[in-house]
């Protein structure tokens, strides 16, 4: 298949004297599911919020589903769900509340049952009627991922999903992962779960101070052989056991 769905060239992204990105290179064909793994500070986040268009780079190209990042912001974001720490949720409003609200601002057409839907999805139907304030984080965090997923995007972006989720809402959401990859959506996951990442990806990548500094096919890839990377790269300070 055609690498180019998602193709970003020599990106950069400096904030003041920190250099986060360092000239970023990645091709992505439609329905791959890539883990992006790597250190603290070694800039997985920034890498993600330029490409669902919420920070601007400094320099270099991306372009999506042949939209220019920089010129069809809007076009874009109709493609694109994020799920991040930030929840963009409003405490004041119920759960059902919040995600018609993001439904309407992406025009969804049938918004009544697609929200029961997503809500239901995550788990939710039962506290749909709450306020937000009053949901646990984890909740929340469902709710984040119900939001992300109301206007049924073409692409999804996680960066750190799990934070927050009991094992419950975690198989929850890896299943949901699998099945929205079945039908083709392309996922880009930032992850610190060794197994949770390497189970659901297609490609796996390791970031490190501002650098990809491997990228393969999960194929291609024998665990021993990954986890020794990941070892060396990734998780190098602090070993527990
Ligand atoms: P983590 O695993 O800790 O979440 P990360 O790989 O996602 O880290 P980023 O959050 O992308 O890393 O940060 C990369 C670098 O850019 C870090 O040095 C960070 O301090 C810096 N940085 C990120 N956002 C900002 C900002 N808004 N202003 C200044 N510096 C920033």
């Amino acid at each position: 298949m055609e690498n180019n769905f998602i193709t970003v060239k020599n990106l950069t992204k400096s904030y003041g004297y920190i250099r986060a990105l360092r000239g970023i290179d990645l091709s992505l064909a439609p329905g791959d599911f890539l883990t992006i793994f790597g250190p603290n500070g070694a800039g997985k986040s920034t890498l993600v919020k330029i490409l669902s268009t919420l920070v601007k780079p400094s320099s270099g190209q991306v372009e999506i589903d042949g939209y220019d990042l920089t010129e069809d912001t809007q076009e874009l974001r109709r493609l694109i769900g994020v799920i991040s720490h930030a929840t963009f949720l409003y405490g004041n409003l119920t759960a059902l509340e919040n995600i018609k609200l993001y439904g309407r601002l992406y025009n969804v057409t049938n918004l009544e049952n697609r929200t029961d839907e997503v809500i239901e999805q995550l788990g939710l139907a039962e506290r749909k009627h709450h306020l937000v304030r009053t949901f646990s984080r984890g909740m929340q965090q469902r709710l984040t991922i119900a939001r992300a997923l109301i206007h049924n995007p073409r692409i999804i972006f996680l960066d750190e999903p799990y934070t927050g989720l009991d094992q419950h809402a975690a198989h929850l959401l890896s299943a949901l992962l699998t099945q929205l990859n079945n039908k083709e959506r392309t996922i880009v996951l930032i992850s610190h779960n060794l197994s949770r990442g390497l189970g659901l990806a297609s490609r796996i990548a390791i970031l490190v101070e501002g650098r990809i500094i491997y990228h393969q096919y999960r194929k291609d890839i024998k665990d021993a052989d990954f986890e020794q990377l990941y070892f060396k790269y990734v998780d190098k300070e602090i070993r527990v056991n």
